[in-house]
């Protein structure tokens, strides 16, 4: 059988003449191109597009996407980005005419449904935070951090102080040092404790009046909650500073504790892990935040609010003080449209189950991997924990064994975990199983990853041996992809 349709490129198809749509006679006069548009406008020579059936394109994407392993197809306990099932439910409600096929410059009138849902997500969102102010614009985590720090930048400038300092643990996610700068700060690293917790003593050193933000995520990102928060909030406000939540890992607290209830002034949430938007391959996200009170009218414009005496809901651009808009329009719709959809199909009770499952499912995991790698903070775990492969180093010569036992695990069917973060585990190898998966499931992950962790390093080395590709230069491919095809490429 000839299986390489994937492996081809889709010009590789081509045959010279061949069409996939046969077009109707033309019933007007035709007149050619050229008398119709300036030469200088004209294209020398037809585009090079691949001439093929409608059968062989079809073949031709169906097969390519069988190459990528996704939720619906694998078990990916790709950590910190909570990669749950999707509910296909959400998808449907979401593609609804009402939904999708609105045009954000309809009328306020024509549009009351989607504005109250939009609406009640706000105040679900600062129910679930505790922080009650609400901005559905920004349109991804990173952005939503971006946003607020906008928000706090306004904030000091307002009440006419000079706070130039961001601060955030060593163990913190790359946005936060990225989000920090562009919103015009200085970025300063606290150290953790040898037992992943915040270094306090270190934290107090740094903290001054020019300190601005100190962000954190809790629970971290080596899945441990940081019981020292709300010290760390008093100690931060007593500077004058404001507290910042990395939200990304709240599918370990829904319903359990509020960021506002410890001593956040701001947070994001990332809709698309937490309350199960498909996600990967870049998008669409979203990154709703939330601050207190005190925070409400620096948030972008316009928000949705809700009139009592009209009984209508509209956009509300009103606020002087605000930063302005960050996202053209509302933001990514579609994305809130699913957060939505989770959010009231679970209810208050059932958001905290997601949680406790999420939780249970990962000291299940922790439970099985530390019987053979070793795992530098796996006493207890919230809803991932980060193992490490540095031993396996010292016993087979690997220079990396994380990255050779993720690449392994393709090879047996499973999405390798995230690897090489947080920062300050070596060889980290950070896995969340989310609460999505069966006891089956684990189990299976489990003595796979033991199998490979006793596997001689000649086969670790060379993983995959299975797929089509099998060791892409990720560096290049994400920086400089080559996405043209030419006659000259081999
Ligand atoms: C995913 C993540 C982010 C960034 O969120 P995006 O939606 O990907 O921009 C920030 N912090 C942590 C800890 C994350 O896991």
């Amino acid at each position: 059988m000839r299986n390489n349709h994937a492996t081809q490129l889709i010009f590789e198809l081509s045959t010279t003449g061949r069409s996939g749509v046969v077009l109707p006679q033309c019933d007007v006069p035709v007149k050619q191109a050229e008398t119709l548009i300036p030469d200088s406008l004209l294209q020398l020579a037809p585009p090079p597009l691949p001439e093929v059936t409608e059968p062989e394109v079809i073949r031709h994407f169906t097969n390519l996407s069988t190459l990528n392993m996704s939720v619906d197809t694998h078990y990916y306990p790709l950590g910190s980005c909570t990669m749950k099932y999707n509910p296909k439910r959400n998808e449907r409600i979401a593609a609804w005419d009402g939904l999708a096929q609105l045009h954000p410059y309809q009328s306020e009138a024509s549009i009351q449904g989607m504005l109250q849902l939009l609406f009640e997500l706000q105040q679900m969102l600062g129910e679930i935070s505790g922080l009650p102010a609400v901005s559905l614009q920004p349109a991804a985590g990173a952005h939503g951090e971006l946003t607020a720090l906008m928000v706090a930048a306004a904030f000091f400038r307002q009440q006419s102080q000079h706070r130039t300092k961001v601060l955030a643990p060593d163990s913190a996610h790359g946005t936060n040092p990225a989000s920090a700068r562009m919103a015009g700060f200085d970025f300063v690293t606290i150290r953790s404790q040898a037992d992943g917790r915040v270094d306090v003593q270190h934290l107090k050193e740094n903290l001054g009046d020019d300190t601005a933000v100190f962000m954190i995520t809790n629970p971290s990102t080596l899945g441990l909650f940081d019981d020292q928060v709300q010290t760390i909030a008093d100690l931060v406000h007593d500077a004058g500073g404001l507290i910042y939540l990395d939200g990304a890992n709240m599918n370990a607290i829904l319903g359990i504790t509020r960021p506002g209830d410890f001593g956040a002034d701001m947070m994001h949430f990332n809709p698309h892990k937490t309350f199960s938007g498909p996600h990967g391959g870049g998008g669409p996200g979203a990154g709703p935040i939330c601050v207190t009170e005190t925070l409400r009218s620096f948030l972008p414009c316009p928000t949705v609010a809700f009139c009592d005496e009209s009984q209508m809901y509209f956009l509300d651009d009103r606020s002087e003080a605000s930063i302005g808009r960050v996202r053209s329009f509302f933001g990514n719709v579609g994305v809130l449209v699913r957060a939505y959809c989770y959010i009231r199909t679970h209810g208050p009770d059932g958001l905290k189950r997601v949680s406790e499952t999420a939780v249970l499912n990962a000291n299940y995991l922790l439970s099985q991997v530390k019987q053979f790698l070793d795992v530098p903070h796996g006493d207890r775990c919230m809803h991932e924990f980060v193992a490490s492969a540095s031993p396996i180093k010292e016993t087979t010569g690997l220079k990396q064994p994380a990255m050779d036992i993720a690449k392994r695990l393709l090879d047996y069917g499973f999405h390798p975990p995230t690897v090489y973060f947080p920062l300050t585990v070596p060889e980290g190898l950070m896995m969340e199983p989310t609460e999505t998966e069966s006891k089956q499931t684990l189990d299976a992950f489990a003595a796979t990853l033991r199998t490979i962790a006793e596997e001689p390093a000649e086969t670790l080395r060379h993983a995959p041996h299975t797929t089509k590709i099998r060791r892409p230069d990720e560096v290049m491919a994400a920086r400089k992809p080559i996405v043209k095809w030419t006659e000259t490429a081999d």
